[in-house]
């Protein structure tokens, strides 16, 4: 016997049935994208598909190449040619952008996007962090804001009201004006932690020359009183800037949604500008943030296309899920309708019945492999499926077929196989 091969390290498998380490159900997962289909179809938004590996450059050019997620998270492997350096996608707003430059979608007409997916990040792998995670992101390309700011805080708040976890996450948000403003800010903010150096940990010292408001995120309780007191990004702010944030929180008051002003939150990614938002919740431990997200203008310009105004944001599906599986609500449809079984001469004839009921709109599985009618029963039973159907030896030479209520208290019931669907939906209706 050869050697088990395991899984690369926090990457996980879906199985149908619960793990150790990782509780959820691939039919839990398959609950909640049927959920996202429904959730970005009633907001008007079109799925976009993009590869998982891209040109490492288009990463380092729109995320930053002193980002953590840049300098030291991603998979990156030369191709076997060696001219050019891939990487596996760390979150989905670069390659999406990429393919609306590529395609050329802005041409005519704004763009509103979705897209959900696997991410690659190597970090260390804990409950919430993983090194391939699951994102659902949104974005909104060629509009300037603050209307559809307010409608991606909407969307996200739908969402939590389908799931049934809306009182489990707050939202805060922050806005980062726009480029000169943030230089302005970002020379005091250096010369403020130059002066407090002494007193900066190791990560801080580094950061703050390559990506100082980052510090300010910083989760060192040592470092709390240093940041409360550094000079404030709002305060650099100029009237173009306030009236965007002015007139998002006015839509935010008039929809009812709740928020946070953090003027400390920055967001790990360089590309963000005037609006930026993030989701939280206190029931994930360290792994607080659920969804992020804010405003890229900017960054199409960067990427080689017409400028062009977009926001957009990007939800951790695994978080977001282990939220769900404790507090809220998501209804798995993984038991069959029907349990399809036979003796061997019936074989044929319940395949077909099978065929049938399946285009009569029923799922059906098949009983597969020789087994006593007694033990396909306990198999009917342990599937969970509503309706046994049985085709034994006499059945199948009367052209009739046996049905089964699991669940409820009827017994049994021969019908001819042109009545059986029939006969399954009025039982089904009951
Ligand atoms: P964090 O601060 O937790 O590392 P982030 O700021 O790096 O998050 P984003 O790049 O904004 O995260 O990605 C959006 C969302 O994707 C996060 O809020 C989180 O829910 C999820 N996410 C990010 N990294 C991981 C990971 N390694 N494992 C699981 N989910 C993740
Ligand atoms: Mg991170």
């Amino acid at each position: 016997m050869g050697q088990k091969i395991q899984a690369v390290k926090g990457m996980n498998d879906l199985l149908p049935v619960e793990q150790k380490d990782f509780r959820l159900t691939s039919a839990f997962w398959q609950a909640f994208e049927d959920t996202v289909s429904r959730w970005t179809r009633r907001f008007g938004y079109s799925q976009i598909r993009t590869p998982i590996v891209e040109q490492t450059g288009l990463f380092v050019r729109s995320i930053g190449e002193e980002t953590d997620v840049v300098g030291k998270e991603m998979y990156t492997f030369a191709d076997s040619n060696d001219t050019i350096s891939l990487s596996l996608r760390p979150e989905g707003t670069a390659s999406c952008l990429r393919a609306i430059v590529e395609h050329n979608l802005l041409y005519n007409s704004p763009q509103k996007l979705w897209y959900m997916g696997p991410m690659f990040r190597r970090e260390r792998p804990q409950k919430g962090r993983y090194r391939q995670f699951h994102q659902v992101g949104v974005e909104a390309l060629g509009y300037d804001g603050p209307d559809v700011d307010a409608e991606m805080i909407a969307m996200c708040a739908d969402l939590w009201r389908e799931l049934g976890i809306s009182e489990h996450l707050a939202l805060e948000i922050n806005n980062l004006g726009n480029k000169e403003e943030r230089a302005a800010h970002r020379s005091a903010l250096v010369a403020y932690l130059q002066s407090h150096e002494d007193k900066l940990d190791e990560d801080s010292r580094r950061r703050m020359y390559t990506n100082p408001l980052r510090v300010l995120d910083s989760k060192n309780p040592d470092l709390q009183e240093i940041c409360n007191a550094a000079p404030r990004l709002l305060d650099y702010l100029g009237e173009e800037s306030m009236a965007h944030y002015t007139g998002f929180k006015n839509l935010l008051d008039a929809l009812g949604i709740a928020y946070v002003e953090n003027p400390r939150l920055v967001r790990g990614l360089d590309y963000y500008n005037l609006t930026v938002f993030e989701w939280t919740t206190d029931k994930l431990g360290a792994q607080a943030t659920v969804c992020g997200g804010g405003r890229y203008n900017g960054l199409i310009g960067e990427l080689g296309g017409k400028d062009a105004p977009a926001i957009g944001f990007a939800m951790g599906i695994e978080r977001l899920l282990l939220l769900v599986n404790e507090y809220g609500r998501l209804k798995t449809e993984s038991a069959p309708d029907v349990y399809m079984m036979q003796q061997p001469e019936g074989l044929a004839a319940a395949m077909r019945y099978a065929a049938q009921l399946r285009a009569a709109g029923f799922s059906v599985l098949q009983h597969c492999g020789a087994q006593s009618l007694k033990n396909q029963m306990k198999k009917a039973d342990a599937s969970g499926a509503r309706f046994a159907v049985i085709v034994g030896e006499s059945e199948a030479a009367q052209g009739e077929a046996t049905l089964k209520d699991m669940q409820g208290g009827r017994g049994q019931q021969t019908v001819p196989a042109a009545a059986l669907a029939e006969q399954l939906k009025q039982w089904k209706s009951e």
